[in-house]
């Protein structure tokens, strides 16, 4: 591993990435090379946990492509050295901000949207003009081969490669010193992740988790509500990280706002979602045994069937759990959608107050007042107002958490300066050579200086 990172710095010296042109052929390549595997990739992904070609085709393949598409279209202007106003004191000068990318790049990715989260930082690296190690997840190993096969056609190893493996190698490679780390999966191997960062000050972005909330008042359109909860919650068997975690809902609307999410999970899933081709399985059977025991000492509304041969857990609806339960201690991560209750305002803050930063926040209300008090009062990665989700899908927003949610920004425009350094320049001509900055000091050099740093004399 120290020889691949050491002869990426090598190709990094080389000067060769620094050339728009070359990360543009580069970037093309690889957008005709998902192209051309796009079965493959649907394939991996059906194996690896039974998601459906459906689910594929959009929130893997088409988030990759649509990212590629706007990063190719904008790379020349994004790159561009950027002319700001020079400083009254160096006159005569000009500056200027120029965009370098950071060198090697560590990309550690997580299981459950492992094509897009191991390929959508990926662009942004590769359009900054850094070189990559890419380790996507063990847990995925179908798809993480595929990632491997695609890269391998196109890149050299020492400009982009994929190294697979599990935890050890996902250590090993933690110990090589990097130019950037960015990684997306759970805040407990992000702690592990920073700690490493630290050894050699490595600049780092955390794409990580989070309990997030979603409110729901009684002037929410709830039939349109309950369709974007389920579409949102059980999408990818519940494993997104942006998922609604939990409902708080209006007390007197809960049991019709119920109705309506089981029909919306009938109409969405059939009346038995394990027959379903929509519907994926939990990731492996630690994963199952994990969400199986926040069922315990739970009242279940809807749902609740599970098979653990096939990894299977049905969407399920639980009333009112206890904050001290399993189920609300931390980030659920699968098809359990808990249901809280609130009269007043203060009781949805003493709840949501109870846990970190989210990396997402919703709510469902027609009373912008209502909206307007969480989304002012609150720090949370993004978040979306009658719907679940989307903010994922508009590359024109940044995407990232806060607190313990995250670090760091990405997507379009965003990607690309995450793993860009802006680097200041000033280019100052000979003449004139303006002396009050020169010593000797004297009274009235220092009150000019003073004016015009300070606009007082
Ligand atoms: P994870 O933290 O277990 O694994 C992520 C990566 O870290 C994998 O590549 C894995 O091999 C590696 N890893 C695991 N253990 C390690 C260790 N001890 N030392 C070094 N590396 C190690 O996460 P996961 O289970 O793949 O993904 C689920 C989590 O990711 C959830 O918490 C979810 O919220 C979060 N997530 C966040 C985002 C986001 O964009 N913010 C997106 C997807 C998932």
């Amino acid at each position: 591993m120290k020889k691949l990172v050491l002869k990426q710095k090598v190709f990094f010296n080389s000067q060769v990435t620094k050339n728009v042109a070359y990360r543009l052929s580069v970037l093309k390549l690889l957008k005709k090379e998902i192209l051309r595997r796009e079965k493959s990739i649907i394939n991996a992904l059906y194996l690896d946990f039974g998601k459906s070609e459906f689910e594929t085709k959009s929130s893997e393949i088409g988030i990759v492509i649509s990212e590629l598409n706007k990063t190719i279209k904008n790379l020349k202007r994004w790159s561009r050295s950027k002319r700001v106003l020079p400083s009254i004191l160096n006159f005569p000068s000009t500056a200027k901000i120029h965009k370098e990318p950071f060198g090697t790049v560590l990309i550690l990715a997580p299981w459950n949207y492992p094509f897009n989260l191991a390929i959508v930082p990926l662009i942004g690296a590769v359009a900054a003009g850094n070189t990559v190690i890419l380790k996507p997840s063990e847990l995925t190993s179908n798809t993480s081969h595929v990632i491997y096969e695609i890269i391998n056609k196109i890149f050299e190893d020492d400009y982009v490669a994929v190294v697979e493996g599990g935890v050890n190698v996902s250590q090993e490679l933690l110990k090589q010193k990097w130019d950037y780390i960015f990684f997306t999966g759970s805040v407990r191997i992000g702690r592990i992740v920073y700690q490493s960062a630290a050894k050699y000050l490595t600049p780092v972005t955390l794409e990580l988790g989070g309990k997030s909330p979603c409110i729901v008042d009684k002037t929410a359109n709830l039939r349109v509500a309950a369709k974007r909860i389920v579409w949102g919650k059980f999408l990818n068997g519940g494993q997104t990280c942006i998922a609604p975690d939990y409902l708080i809902v209006e007390r007197e609307i809960k049991y019709e706002l119920i109705e309506l999410i089981k029909s919306e999970i009938i109409l969405a899933y059939g009346d038995d979602p394990k027959l379903s081709k929509d519907y994926p399985r939990i990731i492996n059977k630690a994963n199952f045994i994990r969400l199986k025991g926040m069922l315990d000492d739970v009242e279940i509304l809807y749902g609740g069937e599970n098979d653990i041969n096939d990894k299977y857990i049905s969407p399920t609806i639980i009333d009112e759990p206890r904050l001290e339960s399993e189920l609300m201690l931390g980030e659920i991560f699968g098809p359990l959608l808990p249901v809280l209750t609130f009269e007043s305002r203060e009781e949805i803050d003493n709840i949501i107050e109870k846990f970190p930063n989210p990396l997402s926040f919703y709510i469902f209300s027609n009373n912008k007042k209502f909206r307007n008090h969480f989304i002012d009062k609150y720090s949370f990665g993004g978040a979306v107002i009658n719907d679940t989700v989307v903010q994922f899908i508009n590359n024109r927003l940044p995407f990232g958490g806060v607190g313990e949610s995250g670090i760091g920004m990405y997507h379009g425009r965003y990607s690309f300066d995450v793993f860009s350094r802006e680097k200041p320049v000033i280019t100052r001509y000979n003449r004139p050579d303006i002396s009050i900055r020169y010593l000797p000091a004297n009274n009235l050099k220092q009150k000019v200086i003073s004016f015009l740093l300070t606009g007082k004399f």
